[in-house]
């Protein structure tokens, strides 16, 4: 009997497994065209600085929407570029073309606003980056000072050297640098001296654990080692007005997040970049 279910447990996984395998080569597929099929695009999640309830930047996040599978978001295929190589292509659009929009941004008057681009570890360990980013740059016609790239800790770990080194020649073009998923690695304070990016991101996993007065504590010891380091602190996944408060309390610089607002598709960031002055209701 053991032996039957076994057989049954068997064939029920194997089924399952070739249906997830048929999605992850459908999906490797399907980015060769995607870009030139007008299936990717990029929404913007509007950042806030805290203490004047300015919305001073947005990060760009990369969607697409496949002909049959329909929207894959990026944690699924973000990993499967990764691996196939074609996230250097489509890195490469995401740039481009989020420097599009801030440009036409920048025309309509909005020049102190930032965009924030996430690198992946393919793009990081390229060694043509640095190049890249000021072509993309030149390209677009923007100064190197209104663009963040955004590289995770773990990406930062994988070579901490080289790391260190990459981020100080990004650096120097005088691009803004953050570590995204701040938390979930195991950066240590000396290494993070070291590593010179501008900006902390506060991995959202404690964002939601700030209802507990644990919770509460490891943001506040977050914040105040970025503030000894000389490092500025954003915390994303903000999706209720007490955490809010919290992050407010614990004088945490920016914040962004469902509860302030979701990504948005170009129109409708347009919209609220037209409303920015007015836009006070961030504790609302
Ligand atoms: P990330 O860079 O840490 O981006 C934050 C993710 O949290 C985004 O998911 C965003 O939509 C989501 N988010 C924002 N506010 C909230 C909130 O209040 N609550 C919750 N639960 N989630 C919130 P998304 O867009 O699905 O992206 C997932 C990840 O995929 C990103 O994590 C980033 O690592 C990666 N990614 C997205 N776009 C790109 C890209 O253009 N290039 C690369 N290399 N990676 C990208
Ligand atoms: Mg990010
Ligand atoms: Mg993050
Ligand atoms: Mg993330």
């Amino acid at each position: 009997k053991a032996k039957e279910m076994g057989r049954d447990h068997y064939c029920f996984f194997s089924a399952d497994m070739q249906a997830q395998s048929s999605r992850l080569l459908r999906i490797e597929n399907g980015l060769r065209t995607a870009i030139a099929q007008g299936e990717m695009s990029l929404h913007f999640q509007p950042q806030w600085r805290v203490h004047d309830r300015r919305m001073v930047g947005v990060e760009a996040l990369l969607r697409w929407t496949h002909p049959e599978l329909g929207v894959v978001g990026p944690a699924e295929f973000i990993p499967v570029a990764e691996s196939s190589g074609q996230i250097i292509d489509i890195g490469l659009w995401v740039l481009d073309t989020a420097l599009a929009c801030l440009r036409r941004w920048r025309d309509a008057g909005h020049t102190d606003l930032t965009v924030a681009v996430n690198l992946s570890l393919a793009q990081f360990r390229h060694p043509d980056l640095v190049e890249v980013v000021q072509k993309a740059l030149q390209r677009a016609g923007v100064p190197a000072e209104v663009l963040e790239l955004e590289l995770t800790e773990s990406i930062a770990m994988h070579e901490p050297e080289k790391a260190i080194a990459c981020v100080r020649a990004l650096a120097d073009l005088g691009v803004q640098l953050s570590l995204d998923d701040f938390g979930t690695g195991y950066s240590s304070f000396s290494y993070l001296q070291r590593l010179r990016v501008h900006r902390l991101k506060i991995d959202q996993s404690f964002v939601r654990n700030l209802d507990t007065a644990r919770g509460m504590s490891i943001v506040r010891a977050i914040v105040e080692m970025s503030r000894s380091l000389g490092l500025a602190t954003i915390a994303e996944g903000v999706e209720t007005p007490h955490q809010l408060e919290a992050l407010a309390g614990l004088s945490c610089d920016m914040v962004q997040g469902y509860h302030l607002s979701r990504p948005l598709p170009v129109p409708a960031l347009e919209a609220l970049l037209e409303q920015r002055a007015l836009a006070s209701d961030i504790a609302a």
